[in-house]
């Protein structure tokens, strides 16, 4: 077991995280760092249970949102084409197939800023239909006022998703129409409204490690570290202002997995968009490095996924089985 490079006295009683101390632990030896947060993982979690999500889109594009990587905005001519939001029927007879295929916890995304009060009935009501089916439930519909976020809790709502997705300092350059502030307010009144709270980030939207890494301290040090920690890679969407950005290096793409791993050692390490992408190896050594969370089915919310048959043929091959509820 490598030198102890546990949490130091100072973060140990704050429970704090400087940057210098995860970057630290991000430039150790590669088989240092992995073996580091393999060992957290197991000492948390089952390391060979996937948890297995599976993300619908209740209302597609048209979202007034400039972030640079979405093909749902309407500042990029992607060609998604807009939808209304679904019927509160129509998202719980998708549940039921999910539930079928082994999910355990149903995401329901809209391409909003924020829902508008004639939505949230019918928000309300898919919660409750989705719930009654045994599923998990999460929302992830933009900015949240404190009286939504209670509102969707009242109702039962399990998670609600909202990525900060990069670091304060990078922000800017991913989105202008809405500030990083706002974004952890939301987190902050979802926490209020006693809900969980799923929320990470995006890798190779042109930001720097230290920017990836002040993304995880920043979750990391919240108040409550989000018990659901989403990593995407950046899918490069057409159209959208980094239609061409330059691929991630896979190695540092798993670098920061294992971070995320060892800053929030009981939080669920989901391994979201990009999936389709890696390699079965680079999955491989995601899984070890803590990763324990997939999205299944064929696509996310406008983008490909691996589908059923891959992720399961390579969940068999690793010996992972799925987290049952
Ligand atoms: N509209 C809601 C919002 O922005 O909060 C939710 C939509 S979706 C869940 C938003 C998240 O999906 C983003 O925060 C980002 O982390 C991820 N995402 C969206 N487009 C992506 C892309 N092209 N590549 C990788 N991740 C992406
Ligand atoms: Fe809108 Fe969400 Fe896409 Fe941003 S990520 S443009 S808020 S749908």
């Amino acid at each position: 077991m490598p030198e102890d490079y546990s949490l130091t006295a100072e973060s140990r009683k704050l429970q704090r995280w400087t940057l210098e101390e995860a970057r630290s632990l991000y430039e150790r030896p590669f088989n240092d760092h992995l073996f580091h947060a393999h060992t957290l993982h197991r000492a948390n979690f089952d390391p060979n249970r996937v948890q297995l999500s599976k993300l619908l889109n209740i209302k597609t594009g048209g979202c007034p949102e400039d972030c640079g990587y979405c093909s749902q905005s309407i500042h990029h001519l992607s060609g998604v084409k807009a939808s209304k939001l679904m019927t509160p029927e129509q998202a719980v007879e998708e549940a039921r197939n999910a539930k079928e295929s082994g999910a355990t916890r149903y995401c329901m995304g809209a391409a909003w800023r924020s829902p508008k009060p004639r939505d949230e009935a019918t928000i309300v009501a898919m919660v409750k239909g989705v719930k009654a089916l045994g599923l998990e439930t999460c929302m992830t519909l933009g900015m949240l006022s404190p009286e939504q976020a209670q509102t969707f809790a009242d109702a039962g709502l399990d998670y609600y998703n909202h990525n900060i997705d990069t670091s304060e300092r990078f922000y800017p350059e991913v989105a202008t129409t809405r500030t990083f502030k706002e974004r952890l307010e939301t987190l902050a009144y979802v926490r209020e409204a006693g809900m969980k709270v799923c929320s990470g980030g995006i890798l190779g939207l042109g930001e720097s490690e230290d920017d990836r890494i002040d993304m995880l301290v920043t979750l990391a040090n919240l108040p409550t570290p989000p018990e659901s920690v989403p990593i995407n890679m950046l899918i490069p969407m057409k159209g959208s202002k980094l239609a061409d950005a330059a691929p991630i290096d896979p190695i540092a793409f798993v670098r920061i997995v294992a971070l995320a791993r060892v800053l929030m050692p009981r939080s669920h390490v989901r391994l979201t968009a990009g999936r389709s992408s890696m390699s079965d190896e680079m999955q491989a050594l995601c899984f070890y490095a803590g990763a324990n969370s997939i999205f299944i089915g064929d696509t996310l919310l406008t983008a490909a996924n691996p589908g059923d048959d891959r992720d399961s043929s390579l969940l068999h091959r690793l010996g992972l089985t799925a987290e049952t509820a």
